[in-house]
């Protein structure tokens, strides 16, 4: 599997396409935004777009799933239940952060722990990792050795949770028992900033790191 980031919207958040290297499918985790700029990335790689996928409901990483669905007929896959009341008041979100206005949507398939996602001769894990959002969920290759994992968890930082129905010990616990035992070795995109991996952040990071 091979990935591209694409920082989208004003809050540089971290769209990613993968693919699979051998059919040339692909995926598009979290199209907050812009999506000119991702059709043209899509095309100009040559790969053929089967899913958008979304870890959770914020404005910023789904703006642009509904057009990017139908600009390829391609179903949304994700996040889980628990992240409809966010998709349901997408417009309020697009009014209150002055980004481009977003309309509702409900996904074609919601996703739980353990469910997996196929492209071409990839297969993800799911896991379901609330904190940040209720029905957060994150993408692992595991024969990669790489996890898509939103806002839950940044190099040298965590999800914020004073958004409506954020849970402080909720994101700890998902970040200690969902993430970690997925291997020191895993690198991960988070859903904004530098990528890492989860022994670094054992090590270094202040809110979750082993010592504290
Ligand atoms: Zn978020
Ligand atoms: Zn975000």
């Amino acid at each position: 599997m091979k990935y591209k980031i694409i920082p989208v919207t004003p809050f540089q958040q971290n769209c990613t396409l993968l693919w699979c290297e051998e059919t040339k499918q692909a995926v598009i985790v979290d199209p907050g935004g812009e999506p000119a700029i991702l059709s043209k990335t899509i095309d100009d790689l040559g790969l053929t777009l089967v899913k958008v996928l979304l870890t959770h409901g914020h404005l910023d990483h789904v703006g642009a799933a509904s057009k990017m669905a139908r600009r390829y007929t391609v179903p949304i896959v994700g996040p889980h239940k628990d992240d409809a009341f966010l998709l349901e008041t997408l417009a309020e979100q697009s009014a209150r952060f002055g980004l481009e206005h977003c309309t509702a949507f409900v996904p074609d398939r919601w996703l739980d722990e353990g469910d997996t996602v196929k492209f071409g001769n990839v297969e993800l894990q799911v896991r379901h990792t609330p904190g940040h959002t209720p029905g957060h969920v994150i993408f692992f290759s595991e024969s990669t050795r790489l996890a898509s994992v939103g806002d839950v968890l940044f190099a040298g930082g965590i999800g914020r949770t004073d958004f409506p129905r954020g849970d402080y010990q909720a994101l700890i616990s998902s970040i200690r028992n969902k993430l970690w035992p997925l291997g020191n070795d895993v690198q991960f995109i988070p859903g904004h900033g530098p990528m890492s991996t989860f022994g670094e952040e054992r090590m270094t990071n202040p809110f979750v790191a082993d010592r504290t």
